[in-house]
C-alpha cells in the first residue's frame, strides 16, 4: 500500500508529461490496490541473501500451509555485497582481468561446481556446539580406540592448537565423525559431528512417546536437516531451522521453545490481538505440562537425510517399544531441495537402480 501512494503522488505531474507512461501506471495502480484489499491471491516472495528477514506464520507454532522457505548458498556477489569478503573488488572490480585469473584469485570462498550441491548439503555438519556436550554424549556409545588429532588455529584468538578425531558407529544410527577442539589459551571449545560413510538412500522418521522422566533424558542429535513435531503441543519445526544441535529430549523442546518466543515475542506487545496472546498463553501451559509428563506426549524427528538420532531406552532396538524408526523413499522434491537430483555419484545411480524397474 506505500507502493501505491508513492507511485500515485506523482500521477498528475506525469500525466502531463508522459500520458502514455501515466496510463500503464494507472493500470498497474488498479491491480497492486486489489492486492492489497485482498481482493485478488498473489504469491509474496521476500529474497534476503542476509536470512534477516521475516514473514509473520499466523498458525505458530504450527507450521503455515500457505509458507515456503528456501534456503540457499549465497553467491560471490551477494557475499561481496554483504561485506563478507575480505577483498569484494576482487571479482567485480577489473573487468579487463583475464577470467581464468580471477577464478584463481577469488581466495576466500570455495568455489563449488555446479552438481556438487547435493554433496554439500549431505556432507554439511550433523550437528555443532560450543561445548563439550557433543564429544561427552558420544563418548558414551563408544570408546574410540583412535582419537587422531590435527594441528589447527582457534576461531576465537587465532593461537595454534590441536583439533582433537575420531569416527564412531552410534548403534541404530550411522557413522559419524566427531572433531573438538578447545584452546588452551582462550578456553575456546568447539564440536562438530560430520556425517561419515555414504548419503544415506533413504529418509528417516522417527517417533518416540515420551511417558518418564528417563524420556526426557534421552540423548538426541537433530540434524540441520531435520523436521520436528510434536502433535500434542500443534508444535511443527520445518527442516533447516535451529541448524544441528546435540541434546536431550527435554532440551530440544526447551531450546525450539526459547527460539520461537524469541521470534514470535515482539509481536506480544500492545498492539498484539487478544488471540494470539491467549494462544501463546495456552501454548506455554500445555509446554509446562509436558515436561512435568502429565500425559504423554509424541516427538517426531522427520530427517530427509537420515543424520537425526533418539537414543533407545533399551540395548536392543526391538524391545524399546516406545520408539519407532520407519524408513522412507525421498520425493523427487525433496530430493530437489537437496540438490541430490543433479549429483553424478555411484551411490545415487545405485539408489535408482534398485527403486525403479521400469
Ligand atoms: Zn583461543
Amino acid at each position: 500500500m506505500r507502493a501505491v501512494s508513492e507511485l500515485q503522488a506523482l500521477q498528475d505531474e506525469r500525466k502531463k508529461v508522459d500520458p502514455e507512461k501515466a496510463e500503464a501506471i494507472e493500470q498497474f495502480l488498479v491491480k497492486l490496490r486489489s492486492l492489497g484489499s485482498g481482493e485478488a491471491d498473489f504469491t509474496f516472495i521476500l529474497d534476503d541473501a542476509s536470512g534477516n528477514s521475516f514473514i509473520e506464520n499466523p498458525n505458530a507454532p504450527s507450521s503455515d500451509p500457505l509458507l515456503s522457505l528456501r534456503f540457499y548458498e549465497r553467491t560471490y556477489e551477494q557475499q561481496a555485497a554483504l561485506g563478507f569478503l575480505a577483498e569484494p573488488t576482487k571479482e567485480s572490480g577489473d573487468s579487463s582481468q583475464d577470467a581464468s585469473t580471477v577464478e584463481g584469485n577469488s581466495g576466500g570462498l570455495q568455489r563449488i561446481p555446479h552438481g556438487s550441491v547435493g554433496a554439500v548439503a549431505g556432507r554439511r555438519a550433523i550437528a555443532q556446539g560450543n561445548s563439550d556436550e557433543i564429544t561427552a554424549a558420544l563418548y558414551r556409545y563408544s570408546a574410540p580406540e583412535e582419537v587422531d588429532t590435527l594441528p589447527s588455529t582457534c576461531a576465537a584468538c587465532a593461537t595454534e592448537c590441536v583439533t582433537r578425531f575420531f569416527s564412531t558407529k552410534i548403534p541404530y544410527f550411522r557413522e559419524v565423525i566427531v572433531m573438538a577442539t578447545s584452546c588452551d589459551a582462550c578456553g575456546y571449545r568447539n564440536s562438530e559431528l560430520k556425517p561419515g560413510g555414504e548419503i544415506p538412500a533413504k529418509g528417516k522418521k522417527t517417533t518416540l512417546i515420551v511417558r518418564n522422566v528417563k524420556d526426557l533424558s534421552r540423548d538426541v542429535i537433530k540434524s540441520d536437516s531435520a523436521a520436528v513435531s510434536v502433535p500434542e503441543l500443534e508444535l511443527e519445526l520445518s527442516s533447516g531451522t535451529l541448524g544441528g544441535i546435540v541434546t536431550t529430549v527435554e532440551g530440544l523442546i526447551v531450546k525450539i521453545c526459547e527460539a520461537l518466543e524469541r521470534v514470535h515475542g515482539f509481536q506480544l506487545g500492545d498492539s498484539t490481538y487478544e488471540w494470539k496472546k491467549k494462544k501463546w498463553d495456552g501454548f506455554t501451559e500445555r509446554l509446562a505440562k509436558l515436561l512435568n509428563l502429565e500425559e504423554p506426549w509424541t516427538l517426531i524427528l522427520d530427517d530427509a537425510l537420515a543424520a537425526s538420532f533418539i537414543a533407545p531406552a533399551t540395548d536392543s532396538l526391538e524391545d524399546d517399544k516406545q520408539l519407532t524408526i520407519e524408513e522412507y523413499e525421498r520425493s523427487w522434491e525433496q530430493n530437489e531441495e537437496l540438490g541430490l537430483n543433479d549429483m553424478d555419484t555411484s551411490s545415487a545411480d545405485m539408489a535408482y537402480n534398485t527403486t525403479s524397474t521400469s
